[in-house]
């Protein structure tokens, strides 16, 4: 049988480990898909950090070139006008974080009083260029809007100090802006100092820029600038931003030196101690200068990038591949099962088939027996035909012997009823005196009609019995009076031969035997006969009684001659004799008493038996039913 074989490739191994496989490919792609999203976003949030920071610093920067073009158009602006254009700037609401603007003068030698006394004159009190007037003198006069802060610095000669020089010098050799390193602004008067730094924008004599460095050193008339306080500016900037994304630290120079640091949005972003996810390090130039900003993420926006999703994928594939591997299982087992029943299936279709051919093979057997039967059946109506009509023909042959038996007895007896008549009147002498010659002849030819009288009455007697035609009256017999006649009938033929005899009737008084007294009679006499016949002179004849709970038995037991064994069924039969005895003519008989007792006996519900040793004699016994429990045994009318 062909036995369908598992697909090993969908083996739940199998589909668990593609599937773990590929959960790990798939993780790994997010992962790294992710990781390069989110450095990109990082990336973004740095640049627009960077953007915003730029964008409001060359705004300022706007404005400071504003101021410049004032005083190219007009040489001698005055405190007023530079005033009222500060004012319209409103910078501490447009742009917050400059610490004001202002413009401060180059003033050669021969200017410096004038220049003193034209500010004392504008009203600021005590006005003098400090700390020195070296190497060449400037002076802050315009500085707006001038809080106390700012008052604090009025004719401060910014071109004393490196730091703020070198931007001057940069910014007036190139005539563009220019931004300061870090510095202290003189506007720290308070206990809470920032670090800050300085912008400036070139005014040339003449309004115009002399192209050369020479012509601009030449004609150099000063500097609009902005003061920066970098916490302020910053703040300013980005105090606005609800949720930051990155915190910020600031240093002036191209590379991350802590003394050099302006500004560090942690202090106010809330950093935590946790190592930032992402960081990036930038330098930007801005008027001239390079700023370092080292930009790193913040937790609150790390939590918002896609971290989850390598989690995610990898339960999710995990879970996957479970689940794969739960069905693949599962179906595996259904196969199996499948795959066993079928092969159950198999055995019994097989188991089925063998017992349908067996079936057929008996069913095949049990028509051909069927068949033979039928065969058998009609050969044995066919036998059963024949038999019926051989009984019927033998029954009719049967029946025409009885006839015949009855009808010539009659005829027989008839005249044989004569001659005993004759010869009794002859004897007599009443037809004339007869001689003792002729009385000797009579008497023979009395007895000689006598036995044949007695012969012819056995026959018919037997042809009645055969055909059926003895009937039976039934009644409680008592043995003793059946003894009692037998011994009186038979007493003198015993004492005549002579033999010794008893009648000893053991059984009680009152014992009684269902049947007919006179049939009982006839079978007792023709035993008793029997044993006088066959018992030599001198023998012994003797009539006991045994009884039990349900039968009499009536024995006849002799001395005689005995009858050998195997003839002992057949001296039941029908004219059958053992050997022809010597003994007087007149006591021959046919070999029809016997038959005639046992069908008397069996007539009665009883039978006849014999038991007999040649030589040493013969017992016949006739057993009948005990008349008090003779129940069943009711007329029996007629016998076979
Ligand atoms: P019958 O006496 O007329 O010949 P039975 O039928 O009475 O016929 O007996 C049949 C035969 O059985 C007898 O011829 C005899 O040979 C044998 N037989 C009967 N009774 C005895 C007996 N008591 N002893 C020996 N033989 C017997």
């Amino acid at each position: 049988m062909n036995r369908p074989r598992l697909p090993r490739l969908f083996s739940p191994l199998v589909v668990l480990g593609l599937s773990l496989l590929l959960t790990g490919a798939a993780t790994l792609f997010v992962s790294i898909s992710t990781r390069e999203r989110d450095q990109a976003r990082f990336e973004n949030a740095v640049e627009a950090t960077l953007d915003r920071i730029n964008t409001r610093l060359q705004l300022y920067i706007a404005l400071l070139r504003g101021g410049g073009g004032l005083f190219a158009t007009d040489p001698n602006v005055q405190l007023a006008e530079f005033r009222a254009y500060v004012d319209r700037l409103n910078l501490e609401t447009n742009y917050p974080g400059a610490q004001g603007i202002g413009y401060s003068a180059r003033v050669v030698a021969a200017e410096v009083d004038s220049v003193v006394d034209a500010m004392r004159a504008a009203g600021v009190q005590e006005f003098h260029i400090w700390p020195t007037l070296d190497p060449e003198p400037h002076s802050i006069v315009y500085l707006e809007p001038l809080d106390a802060r700012n008052q604090a610095t009025l004719g401060f000669n910014m071109f004393s100090e490196p730091t703020r020089r070198a931007a001057m010098q940069r910014a007036r050799d190139t005539s563009l802006p220019a931004m300061t390193g870090r510095v202290l602004l003189k506007q720290e008067i308070g206990p809470e100092q920032q670090p800050g730094f300085l912008i400036y924008v070139p005014v040339y004599r003449g309004g115009n820029i002399p192209p050369t460095v020479a012509g601009r050193r030449e004609l150099l008339r000063g500097f609009v600038y902005s003061p920066f306080r970098a916490g302020d500016l910053f703040e300013g900037i980005f105090g606005t931003e609800g949720s930051p994304r990155v915190a910020f630290r600031v240093y002036d120079g191209p590379t991350v030196e802590p003394g050099a640091l302006l500004y560090d949005s942690r202090a106010n972003s809330g950093a935590s101690a946790k190592k930032p996810r992402f960081t990036q390090t930038v330098q930007r130039e801005i008027a001239g200068r390079t700023w370092t900003v080292a930009v790193s993420s913040l937790p609150r926006w790390e939590n918002t990038l896609g971290g989850w999703l390598v989690p995610g994928t990898l339960l999710a594939g995990l879970l996957a591949a479970l689940v794969l591997f739960g069905l693949a299982r599962a179906q595996q087992e259904a196969y199996r099962e499948a795959e066993q029943r079928a092969v159950q299936n198999n055995e019994l279709a097989e188991r089925l088939q063998e017992q349908t051919v067996e079936l057929e093979e008996r069913i095949d057997q049990s028509r051909a027996l069927n068949e033979e039967l039928l065969a058998t059946n009609e050969e044995l109506s066919a036998t059963t035909e024949l038999a019926e009509s051989a009984r019927a023909a033998a029954d009719e042959a049967n029946q025409a012997k009885s006839d015949f038996l009855a009808t010539m007895s009659h005829e027989l007896r008839t005249p044989l009823n004569a001659i005993g008549g004759y010869t009794e009147l002859l004897e007599m002498g009443i037809r004339g005196p007869v001689t003792a010659q002729q009385l000797s002849d009579l008497d023979r030819i009395r007895r000689s009609q006598q036995h044949l009288l007695g012969l012819i009455n056995d026959i018919l007697h037997f042809a009645k019995l055969e055909a059926g035609r003895v009937e039976f009256v039934m009644a409680d017999v008592p043995v003793r009076e059946v003894t009692q006649a037998l011994r009186a009938m038979t007493e003198p033929q015993l004492r005549a031969r002579p033999l010794s005899y008893s009648f000893d009737v053991s059984c009680d008084a009152g014992l009684a035997v269902r049947g007919e007294a006179d049939k009982i009679q006839q079978v007792l006499l023709n035993l008793v006969g029997n044993a006088a016949k066959f018992t030599p002179i001198g023998g012994r004849v003797e009539v006991c009684c045994e009884t039990d709970a349900q039968s009499v038995r009536l024995r006849v037991r002799d001395t005689g001659i005995g009858i050998p064994a195997d003839k002992l069924d057949a001296i039941f039969n029908p004219f059958v004799q053992v050997g022809r005895h010597k003994m007087e003519e007149s006591q021959q008989g046919v070999g029809l008493g016997l038959a005639i007792s046992r069908d008397l006996a069996r007539g009665m519900n009883g039978d006849l038996t014999v038991e007999s040793v040649v030589g040493e004699g013969s017992t016949f016994t006739l057993s009948l039913p005990r008349a008090d429990d003779a129940a069943g045994a009711t007329g029996n009318q007629g016998t076979g």
